[in-house]
């Protein structure tokens, strides 16, 4: 135990005591017992570290009748500053200007300092009388010790895993106070009161841990929002309630259809972002009140209290409309795509899993539906368990090289003369056979197997085009594009470097986007149209008619060709409004210097039609179905023949 400096400090325990002195050193030892099983009790009902620092410092005065109790602790800045934490009979305001530091230096003498620094009490004795205090670095102290009335000081170090937290100091109006029997009584409530703290400080630490746990558990840590558990929960608590109250419930799932997208091609953190923005937005829509919960990697899932489906549909057109306008993600404006599914309870489901099951299998049918929402109807169940095998044999199909490429010619109206084809994928499934071709490709997109379905296409193209080359053939092979497409961002190298591969020259390859696809993200066409063109190839916009694009937009993009939809060429030869709107289709392309192809010409009336309207190109049953690329000769040979 380290006494303060000076040996006239110390405690003279080998001179013979007088009877008074012993009763002095006996009423302190019962003193100093009484504060320590007081410091026990109230470490024992301690919840909070500062107030655990205050009611010790009440416990050293009060109950052991010391003249002041504080308690420092050291920090570890660069200046080796103490913090006053907790005094009492003493004013801390003024032992804040003394500016304490526990560095070794000859103004850092302090009891305090001392008992910090070198992890042993440390007491000082007679402060008003001995010389000792004369010295330049106890001036301070004493000038304190004669403010607030005391006469000797101790401070205990507070230790706790190793490590000097501070101390705790107090001081006595007897001289004499402190003697080694005290001192070791009061080492035991110093450390008392460590234990006490570190304890306090374990226990915050094990209560964020365990709020850490129960967040992750419950709750999505990129959106804030309730996970799928913490809603499968609260869900079924409310079916339960809802049960007994007989009223009814709905459950909204949303899906982010063009997450998977955004996640391949700009990565996840754009995906990331879009995320969080939609789930700004939700919120601002949203109540307090309302239950909003990430239920998937692109799926949220709301549940409300109503009375009726109305309601639900209400709620949701809102929130379509909310989600509707596009998404500021890494520079590019994004149309996010949300589909709204709707399931009721009791009406759909009893349980919350087959209740969000049921939400989830709506949003299927929301392409059907009008406004971006859909409310669950039966029967779904084992359509989507054919499309999930589907796409399952789909990928593999494109793995394996199970694909086929089949060719429909394009013939120039005024020559006859074959112009080019129109690559088209074909699908023959082991099971069901030919596949409709829309059906497949809507299922590609939906599943994220586009880019592997394009990237197979051009590989058969390019390989087709090279073959016809080498027997002397240059037939311009048409490519459709899908939305996705777009977002890749090495399809415009990939493409390249087709061209050097099979060294062909880019007049023989072409690409059709259709127009609803170009009007999706115009910004985003536009960049990958300026690309392609930029390697000489020729464009078109396929389906026209179907994608309510403006003449000025058009007017921006650099396509050379129309094609307008057989939805308008078919009928035109017996219904006069589609024969008007294809007249004036091909006069607005020409004005814009742009080439027309009519799809669907499966007539000859139709054929004649078009012949006075000005088309240049015809597509359709009339001149051939889609052929294998490999018929494609023997079928040109043929119509050569005729038509010559
Ligand atoms: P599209 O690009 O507009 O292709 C024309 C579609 O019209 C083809 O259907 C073709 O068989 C059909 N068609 C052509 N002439 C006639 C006709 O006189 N009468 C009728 N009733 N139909 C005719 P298909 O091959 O089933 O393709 C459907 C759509 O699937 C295509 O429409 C295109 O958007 C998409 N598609 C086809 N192949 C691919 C591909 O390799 N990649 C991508 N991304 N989409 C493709
Ligand atoms: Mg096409
Ligand atoms: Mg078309």
């Amino acid at each position: 135990m380290t006494y303060s400096i000076n040996k006239s400090n110390k405690d003279n325990s080998n001179s013979v005591a007088t009877d008074e002195q012993l009763l002095t050193k006996f009423e302190r030892a019962v003193c100093a017992l009484k504060t320590l099983s007081a410091g026990n009790r109230t470490l024992l009902h301690a919840s909070d570290e500062q107030e655990l620092l205050y009611d010790m410092c009440q416990v050293i005065v009060k109950k052991g009748g010391y003249r002041f109790a504080a308690v420092a602790y050291a920090e570890h800045d660069k200046d080796k500053s103490i913090r006053w934490m907790e005094t009492i009979g003493i004013d801390k305001a003024f032992m804040e200007t003394l500016n304490y530091s526990w560095s070794d230096t000859e103004m850092d003498r302090s009891a305090v300092a001392t008992a910090i620094r070198t992890n042993q009490p440390c007491v000082g004795r007679r402060i008003l009388t001995d010389s000792l205090y004369e010295a330049p670095a106890y001036i301070p102290l004493r000038e304190n010790a004669i403010k607030s009335g005391y006469a000797a000081v101790t401070a205990f170090p507070l230790h706790a895993s190793g490590e000097v937290l501070g101390a705790l100091v107090m001081g006595a109006t007897e001289p004499d106070a402190f003697d080694d029997e005290e001192v070791s009584l009061l080492s035991e409530l110093a450390d008392d009161l460590a234990y006490g703290v570190a304890n306090l400080r374990m226990r915050i630490q094990h209560q964020a841990a365990e709020a850490t746990i129960a967040r992750l558990a419950y709750y999505d840590p990129l959106t804030e929002l309730p996970n799928r558990t913490f809603m499968l929960e609260r869900l079924q608590d409310a079916i339960h309630t809802a049960k007994q109250q007989h009223h009814a419930l709905a459950l909204l799932h949303l899906n982010i259809v063009r997450l998977r997208g955004i996640n391949q091609v700009l990565g996840y953190r754009s995906g990331d972002q879009l995320l969080q923005q939609l789930t700004q937005r939700l919120k601002h829509t949203l109540k307090e009140s309302d239950f909003l919960a990430r239920v998937g990697e692109s799926e949220f899932a709301l549940f409300l209290h109503t009375e009726e489906a109305d309601y639900a549909i209400r709620v949701a057109q809102r929130l379509a409309k909310v989600l509707h306008d596009s998404v500021e993600v890494a520079g590019l404006m994004i149309d996010p795509r949300v589909s709204i599914g709707i399931a009721l309870y009791p009406e759909h489901a009893n349980e919350a899993d087959t209740l969000l099951r049921r939400a989830n299998a709506a949003t299927n049918d929301v392409c059907l539906a009008r406004g971006g929402y859909a409310l669950y109807k039966g029967g779904r169940e084992q359509e989507c368990a054919r499309r999930l095998s589907l796409i399952g044999d789909l990928r593999q199909a494109i793995k394996q090289n199970e694909l086929l490429l089949y060719c429909q010619p394009k013939v120039d109206i005024a020559s006859q003369r074959v112009c080019g084809a129109e690559a088209l994928v074909r699908w023959q499934h082991p099971v069901h056979g030919m596949l409709s071709t829309m059906e497949f490709i809507k299922l590609a997109e939906y599943a994220g197997l586009i880019t592997p379905l394009t990237h197979w296409m051009l590989d058969a193209v390019f390989r087709q085009s090279h073959a016809w080359y080498k027997e002397g053939l240059e037939r311009p092979l048409a490519v459709n594009l899908s939305v996705h497409d777009l977002y890749d961002p090495l399809l415009v190298d990939r493409i390249q470097d087709l061209f050097s591969t099979w060294s062909i020259s880019p007049e023989l390859i072409q690409f059709e986007l259709t127009e609803s696809v170009l009007m999706e993200e115009p910004s985003v066409a536009l960049d990958a149209l300026t690309k392609l063109k930029k390697l000489g190839i020729r464009l078109f916009i396929d389906d026209f008619g179907t994608g309510y694009s403006s003449l000025s937009y058009l007017q921006k993009l650099p396509v050379d060709s129309i094609k307008i939809d057989q939805s308008f060429v078919m009928p035109m030869a017996t219904n006069n409004n589609s024969a008007v709107i294809v007249r004036s289709t091909i006069e607005l392309a020409h004005n814009l210097g742009l080439e027309v192809v009519a799809e669907g010409v499966d007539n000859q009336a139709v054929w004649d039609l078009l012949a006075t309207m000005g088309g240049e190109v015809a597509q359709g049953y009339l001149v051939s179905m889609p052929i294998p690329a490999e018929q494609f000769n023997n079928w040109e040979d043929e119509w050569i023949r005729m038509s010559g």
